[in-house]
């Protein structure tokens, strides 16, 4: 894959994680937060319920004293004429202080004050008219009546109302009974949770928070305000919020300096019995804090996750890219090797055609010095005898004739030596004797060695099996034999050691002499290198290096070294054969 669309597509890939990882976490706190809010808003139910029973509870001794007044003999003594206001109002007190209660009220049937607990504090009460109130109108129906109110110094109070029945179970009048509520809220003022009981004109009544008393909240008005005779102005608004949706409910968001969460859970519940509404306030907070700090947590996680598998894609792709360069830059230098390779190979080329030539060059030049002196003496010697023979000087002219002759055969000689080079592939190797080849040869120079005074020294195994060609052996073995006598021409001690030895593996044939050695051992096997008189040679400087490439022909190995007590010691060494196949019985002698 190319660069640019890779780049293309991890982009799309990078775009594509970005928008499902956010529409997680945001799934992640909204699932968060509704499962909060909705364990808050059940939280806020239990709460408003037991402040409810709470609230009840309190009120319910009251409700029995208004009931047990309802049915006591005084009242009847009372609405009947049978006993007097003040005797009536004095029992009022009296159970009011025992109870608690703040105020006892005993109207007549028209709904007019006729006794009360404060009618020491306050004579004028009595004749008061509370017919129209809402406790004496739903206690005329036989009913537990109840009100609420406040007075001016924002003192509330709770009334409960009950009919005094006559014996037709007609009422004759009714008893009503004010609780002091800012005494019963006292106690719930540790609540952690803010509650407010609402009445129908949205006016919160009782809280446990004291500030929060008496505000009101329009949106929870179900009756007009004047319904409850509030003193003007006592009435303030509750601190104002503004409404937002989280989470599938409203939270309702507070000032910070209220008494109220600044961001609040509203759970309502009506409490018939005492005409209003419990509102728990639920402090929404923690749970939205959760809902943030698990989807900071999903964030954190799907970026860490994100950046891993980034990294991971990021390095594979430069693995890639790197195998991908490593690649080329091989090519690239396997190219280069195979054009330096072609190079080497013509440069090559060129040398062995240039050391080609140069060897032809020297060869050419050794044959023709070799073959010039021969043919210009042969000049001479027929011009000479030409000469004579005009002169008729036969017989100087027939030895004229002669020395022809030998310069011929010094010319055969040479080109002799030259058939080696050619003839040197054209025999196929063969199982061959070396200690057979061996005695043949020590036959065919015997002649020479005996005449120039050699003492020859032979050691050889009697069978010394090895693939070569018979004859080319044998020209080698003379080849270093007459050598050995060539160099032993001026010398006083005069002999020639040849030892044939077999090794496990190898054939050995060492040829040393009594001689001054090699002069420049480095050069002996190159072609045309020689130390002999040009004139008086019997060879070219060849006669070593053929050796050495027909040896080397076998498989085998033509080496030499100046012995230590002077002297050559050439080196023949072969592959043996332990098992010969074939032995054929070389004609060495007619060569
Ligand atoms: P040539 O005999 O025509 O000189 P060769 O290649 O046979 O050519 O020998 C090369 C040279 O190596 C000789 O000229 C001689 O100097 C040296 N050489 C060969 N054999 C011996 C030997 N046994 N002792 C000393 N020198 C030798």
């Amino acid at each position: 894959m190319g660069r640019a669309p890779r780049v293309k597509k991890l982009h799309i890939f990078a775009a594509t994680y970005v928008v499902l990882s956010l529409a997680l976490v945001a799934t992640v706190y909204q699932l968060s937060l509704k499962s909060g809010l909705d364990q808050l808003s059940r939280s806020g139910a239990v709460i408003v319920e037991q402040s409810a029973d709470r609230l009840i509870a309190q009120l319910e001794s009251y409700r029995e004293l208004t009931d047990l007044m309802a049915r006591h003999p005084q009242i009847s003594a009372l609405l009947e004429g049978r006993s007097t206001t003040e005797r009536t109002s004095e029992f009022m007190l009296r159970t009011a202080l025992i109870t608690g209660t703040k105020e006892i009220h005993a109207l007549d049937a028209n709904g007019k004050v006729q006794a009360s607990s404060i009618l020491e504090d306050q004579p004028q009460i009595i004749g008061t008219d509370w017919s129209g109130r809402a406790d004496v109108v739903a206690a005329r129906t036989r009913r537990m009546g109840v009100y609420h109110s406040a007075d001016e110094n924002g003192q509330r109070s709770y009334y409960f109302a009950r009919s005094v029945l006559r014996d037709d179970s007609s009422p004759q009048g009714y008893v009503v009974v004010k609780v002091n509520m800012d005494e019963l809220e006292a106690e719930w003022r540790i609540d952690e949770t803010v509650v407010t009981f609402f009445d129908p004109a949205g006016v919160g009544f009782v809280s446990n928070r004291l500030g929060l008393a008496l505000r009101r909240d329009e949106t929870l008005e179900r009756v007009p305000p004047a319904t409850f005779d509030y003193p003007a102005g006592l009435i303030q608004q509750l601190p104002s919020y503004t409404p937002s949706a989280v989470g599938g409910v409203t939270l309702l968001n507070f000032p910070k300096d209220s008494e109220m969460p600044s961001r609040a859970l509203a759970v309502s519940q009506d409490v018939p019995l005492i005409d209003m509404t419990a509102r728990a306030f639920m402090d929404a907070q923690p749970a939205i804090s959760q809902a943030r700090l698990l989807a900071s947590l999903s964030a954190a996680l799907l970026s860490l996750f994100g950046l891993g598998f980034a990294i991971f894609v990021q390095s594979r792709a430069r693995l890639a890219d790197q195998l991908r360069l490593e690649a080329e830059a091989n090519t690239k230098l396997e190219a280069r090797v195979a054009k330096r390779n072609a190079q080497l190979q013509k440069a090559q080329d060129d040398l062995v055609q240039a050391s080609k030539l140069t060897a032809l060059g020297q060869m050419s030049a050794g044959i023709s010095h070799e073959l010039n002196q021969p043919i210009s003496a042969i000049q001479n010697y027929a011009a000479n005898a030409k000469k004579l023979i005009e002169r008729g000087r036969e017989p100087e002219a027939s030895e004229n004739l002669t020395l022809i002759s030998e310069q011929t055969q010094r010319m055969g000689r040479i080109i002799h030596n030259l058939r080696g080079f050619a003839r040197k592939e054209t025999e196929p190797l063969e199982k061959v004797n070396v200690a057979e080849v061996l005695s043949a040869s020590l036959e065919f120079a015997s002649q020479r060695i005996k005449s120039e005074g050699v003492t020859l020294n032979a050691t050889t195994a009697p069978e010394a099996w090895v693939d070569a060609g018979q004859v080319r052996l044998q020209q080698v073995i003379v080849n270093l034999l007459s050598n050995a006598v060539d160099a032993l021409t001026d010398c006083a001690r005069k002999e020639i050691t040849v030892s044939l030895s077999k090794r496990r593996d190898q054939v050995q044939l060492v040829i040393s002499d009594t001689g001054p050695g090699l002069a420049d051992i480095e050069r002996a096997f190159e072609p045309f290198y020689t130390t002999k008189e040009i004139g008086a040679s019997k060879g070219l400087g060849l006669g070593l290096s053929i050796s050495y490439g027909i040896i080397g022909s076998f498989g085998g190995l033509l080496s030499v070294e100046n012995l230590a007590a002077g002297g050559a010691a050439f080196t023949i060494t072969l592959p043996a054969l332990s098992t010969p196949e074939a032995k054929n019985d070389p004609d060495i002698a007619s060569h």
